[in-house]
């Protein structure tokens, strides 16, 4: 095979969980490593979703890096375009750009177990790595449903995610397919410029209200010049949310109690009891993705407002058809449908020890992986936000940030090992892990909540969140725990031809990677 560029850590995906991952490989002295992006710039969730009303459902003093803290957050939840500016912020301020290679797309990784080292092709070029860093996104690449008929319709279509700022939809009559976290900040943020919005909704979300404000001149002040203040808020902010999490994982009954303060929300704006007997869920709150919003009932009471308790069904021409038979004329569909979720797009794009990709590899069980990170038979490739690392009430900067610390001490395990070694999880090791966090979910408010949700994949089985706190997964996430590991050694080199040739029968061992427990050489 030809020769490439050869990197320690190839890093995919610049969100933050790439970007995370850039700044601790540099802390950790790492610096022979690139960021390959398919896009043209930084920013993952927060470049792509550029939507009317996109904001974060999480205050931005805790959705942040702990290690780049920002006094200036405008707002106590931060809009999509702050988040993207404080990304590239990031990249700036801790020297990432020489590492980006951005219009690079990973087609395809394939594990070279003779070198031990991933082969990476990208849209711009081929290279080679010791480490790859997978931080694709958990919801990076938008779903669209295959509806019969949309072919035909004459007007504009696009997602949520890849929102169309080139067409103007004053004056326009839309269909809002979805009534996820996208569409309950699209549908207020559009109804006042719209002719008529018809809103497609198969289960209605249970709503909190959404406590905005502006951050105050004062606020910012006392944390840029007193800096443990904006520590103190962080903390809060955290313990509020950690102790939130017993009643999701193991209460969910004690969950009714938000149930009231979410129907109030709603009674406040809707009056009409024929609405209200629509938009009223039938399941627990929580067990699908709680959504905040103060101005999305306001907006469905309005007059130039339709929702539909249905699924779309069909497109004939401009006609969008529900699956209950009602239909409506429309300039534009916008899909709100979430994002390929429990089929991680970039599992058909790795092709590990056994020739098998990763998605052949989960085709049977469902994602899986050691402690959300690492997969039986993809030696030194981990994801960060892998299976069952989401989190149903919290930041997902937490969780990001403990992977972190399992890949800075994965890098060092590495180096204490030295030489050219790899480091492949044990499928029991995977296998106690998962047995593990699925006993959990059982009496979890995602299993018992009485609701289909993106959480579970097809099979019904929760691969995506973590049933604990975010103080567990740290604790379980601190090291890497070798005896979860076989190690994997490169071949001696072939020694030169001697006088006396080996009897014929001996197999040369040199074609091999060697492979044991790793316990036994740590
Ligand atoms: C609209 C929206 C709102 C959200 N709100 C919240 C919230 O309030 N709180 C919360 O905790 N979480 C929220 N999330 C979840 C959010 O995705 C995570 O919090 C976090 O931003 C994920 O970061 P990431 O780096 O893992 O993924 P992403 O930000 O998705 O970044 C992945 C990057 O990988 C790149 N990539 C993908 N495939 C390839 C490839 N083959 N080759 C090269 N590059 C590739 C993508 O282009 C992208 O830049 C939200 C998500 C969305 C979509």
């Amino acid at each position: 095979m030809a020769e490439h560029e050869h990197v320690r850590v190839a890093v995919i995906g610049s969100g933050f969980g790439g970007l995370g991952a850039a700044v601790r490989l540099r802390r950790e002295g790492v610096t022979d490593f690139v960021v390959l992006e398919r896009a043209d710039s930084v920013g993952g969730t927060w470049r792509d979703n550029s939507y009317p009303g996109c904001a974060c459902d999480v205050p931005s003093h805790l959705y942040s890096f702990s290690f780049a803290p920002h006094p200036d957050w405008p707002r106590t939840f931060s809009g999509q375009e702050h988040i993207r500016a404080y990304l590239e912020h990031v990249t700036d301020v801790f020297g990432l750009r020489p590492h980006l290679r951005l219009n690079s797309e990973v087609k395809l990784m394939t594990w070279d177990g003779e070198r031990l080292r991933w082969v990476i092709e990208t849209s711009s070029g081929t290279l080679t790595a010791d480490l790859v860093v997978s931080a694709t996104g958990p919801l990076s690449d938008p779903k669209v449903p295959d509806v019969p008929g949309l072919d035909t319709f004459p007007g504009k279509v696009f997602h949520s995610a890849r929102w169309d700022h080139d067409y103007d939809l004053r004056g326009k009559r839309v269909a809002m397919i979805g009534t996820g976290a996208s569409a309950i900040q699209i549908v207020p943020a559009i109804q006042p410029d719209v002719a008529k919005l018809t809103l497609f909704q198969r289960t209605p979300p249970w709503v909190m209200p959404r406590v905005d404000r502006a951050v105050s001149g004062a606020e910012r002040l006392l944390h840029r010049t007193l800096p443990v203040t904006a520590r103190l808020r962080r903390g809060l902010l955290w313990g509020i949310r950690e102790l939130q999490v017993q009643a999701f994982t193991k209460r969910p009954n004690e969950l009714g109690l938000v149930e009231q303060i979410a129907k109030r929300n709603m009674f406040r704006a809707i009056k009409d009891p024929g609405l209200r007997a629509k938009l009223i869920p039938s399941y627990r709150i929580g067990c699908k993705r709680i959504l905040l919003s103060s101005t999305y009932y306001p907006a469905l009471a309005q007059p130039n407002v339709d929702v539909v308790a249905s699924g779309l069904r069909e497109v004939r021409g401009s006609t969008v058809v529900a699956a209950d038979g009602s239909e409506a004329e429309v300039d534009a569909i916008v899909f709100g449908t979430g994002f390929h979720v429990t089929d991680m797009p970039i599992a058909d794009r790795v092709v590990g020890a056994e020739g098998r990709t990763l998605a052949e590899a989960w085709s049977e069980s469902g994602m899986r992986s050691l402690r959300g990170a690492t997969a039986a038979g993809f030696p030194n490739w981990m994801t960060i936000i892998g299976p069952n690392t989401g989190l149903g009430n919290s930041s997902m900067i937490l969780m990001i940030e403990s992977q972190l610390n399992y890949l800075a001490d994965y890098v060092r395990q590495l180096d204490v090992l030295g030489g050219r070694a790899a480091l492949d999880a044990r499928p029991a090791a995977v296998d106690a892990w998962n047995d593990r966090v699925q006993k959990r979910m059982e009496r979890t408010v995602w299993s018992t909540g009485g609701c289909n949700s993106w959480y579970l994949d097809e099979n019904g089985v929760n691969t995506t969140v973590w049933p604990g706190t975010t103080t567990e997964f740290r604790g379980a996430t601190r090291h890497v725990d070798l005896a979860e590991y076989d190690l994997l050694r490169a071949p001696a080199p072939v020694p030169a031809p001697t006088a006396e040739p080996e009897p014929a029968s001996v197999a040369h061992p040199a074609h091999r990677p060697t492979k044991k427990k790793a316990e036994a050489d740590a």
